[in-house]
């Protein structure tokens, strides 16, 4: 009876560590943010470098470039710059992100990400610890307990910011110095490092040449083949580009004239992530504005209907369905819909790389003959994830392309 308290008591006391530090998540990222980035150091470069993408990823390492005097050139795809970071400012009465939202690492990272020293953080923060959380599984629809919101807030103490967006603080503190070197509807369509010079094509027929490339489009264009290789990459790459999971997905915010939803809402799904949540948690708003974020297999599911409004339609079905016609009642009729997942210049929402095999990242952070670098989010070797994760991945893969000898 002895050896089983005891032994109760030492599981016990291992299952506290575990939760309490080794499987925190905020206090790991923490960790494994580098001391120095390439921000901090100088550079002497005499080649041309031309980036594929201004995504966070791209736009980081431009800034690399560019605060030392480095010729260099984005190609990007688009006719905006930010990739999955996107804001609205007009159907409500507080920026919006459509793309990345929260702030999953500990808020030092803002700091390390637009190089300033210190621990003391200029960014105005709302901490995302929820009070109001139900579950619903399409039949039952529960409150959470408290502690269990409390739970996850300790393992996993996440952030937004409160009257701004993460495009913004990309936008302010990394693109601005570098938005003038973009050459915007430039959709690269094939590199060639064959040579000793690398050739990279766009879609319009221009062709540009540099030293090094850096390629920072996510890895679902990369899936897709939107971009042919010369040399083709070898198959140990194919493969490991092929099991890579990045989720279809999308983000629907919707606006109704009274709030008569919780904090957040999980739904139960078999893979990814389902659930509806106020955007304007903490907030100084008046609008009500609620988000669904959706991601993984419950996505085929809106994928099958015909249009957007199908789309917004189904969503607030299952909003009546719970909360017996309020839904309906109260939707102004306003709404934004991205979806990413079906999006030419993403074709996913987001991967972790920490969750993928460790000899795949490898692999993919390898560089083609010392020309062709890669970078963004994918190739975060600092497992902080989402924006964080490709902003540093930009400032870690410039500094190899830097002073990597051909
Ligand atoms: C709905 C959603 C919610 C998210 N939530 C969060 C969150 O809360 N917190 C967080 O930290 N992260 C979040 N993320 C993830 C985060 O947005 C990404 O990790 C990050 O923005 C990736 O940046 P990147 O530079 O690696 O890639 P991208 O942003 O995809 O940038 C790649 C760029 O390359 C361009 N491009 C593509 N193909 C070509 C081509 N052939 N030629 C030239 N240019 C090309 C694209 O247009 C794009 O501008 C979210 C993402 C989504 C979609």
């Amino acid at each position: 009876m002895k050896i089983i308290s005891i032994s109760l008591f030492i599981i016990l006391c291992l299952l506290a560590l575990t939760i309490s530090s080794c499987f925190k998540w905020a206090a790991r990222a923490h960790k494994k943010i580098p001391d120095t980035t390439a921000l901090d150091k100088s550079y002497q470069y005499e080649g041309k470098v031309i980036i594929v993408g201004a995504g966070a990823a791209g736009l980081a390492a431009a800034k690399v470039l560019e605060q030392n005097n480095i010729d260099y050139k984005i190609l990007e795809a688009s006719d905006r710059y930010g990739g999955r970071l996107k804001k609205n400012t007009t159907l409500a009465d507080f920026p919006i992100d459509i793309g990345a939202e929260w702030i999953h690492s500990a808020p030092i990272i803002l700091n390390k990400l637009k190089g300033k020293a210190g621990d003391q953080i200029e960014e105005e923060l709302i901490p995302y610890h929820l009070e109001e959380t139900y579950s619903w599984d399409g039949q039952n629809y529960k409150k959470s307990s408290q502690v269990q919101n409390d739970f996850m807030y300790k393992f996993m103490p996440e952030s937004k910011f409160k009257n701004s967006t993460w495009y913004d603080f990309v936008n302010e503190n990394i693109a601005a110095t570098v938005k003038h070197k973009i050459e915007f509807n430039a959709p690269v369509t094939a590199i060639n490092y064959a040579s000793d010079k690398v050739e990279v094509k766009t879609k319009n027929g221009e062709v540009y040449t540099a030293d090094k490339v850096l390629v920072t489009v996510s890895i679902g264009v990369l899936k897709a083949n939107h971009i042919r290789f010369t040399p083709d990459f070898s198959e140990e790459r194919k493969a490991a580009i092929n099991r890579i999971i990045f989720h279809p997905g999308f983000k629907l915010v919707m606006k109704f004239r009274e709030q008569f939803y919780p904090d957040a809402i999980n739904c139960k799904v078999e893979s990814g992530e389902k659930g509806f949540y106020d955007i304007a948690f903490k907030k100084e708003a008046q609008s009500n504005i609620l988000g669904l974020l959706v991601t993984g297999n419950s996505t085929e599911a809106y994928y099958k209907l015909e249009s957007e409004e199908e789309i917004v339609k189904a969503a607030i079905a299952e909003l009546d369905n719970i909360f017996h016609g309020k839904a309906s009642e109260l939707y102004t009729g306003e709404y934004i819909l991205e979806n990413w997942g079906q999006h030419q210049l993403t074709m996913g929402t987001w991967t972790q790389a920490f969750q993928q095999k460790k000899s795949d990242l490898k692999i993919l952070n390898r560089a083609l003959d010392k020309k062709v670098y890669f970078a963004g989010e994918i190739n975060d070797t600092y497992q902080q994830m989402g924006v964080p994760g490709a902003v540093l991945s930009g400032y870690h893969s410039i500094d190899k392309l830097l002073t990597e000898k051909k």
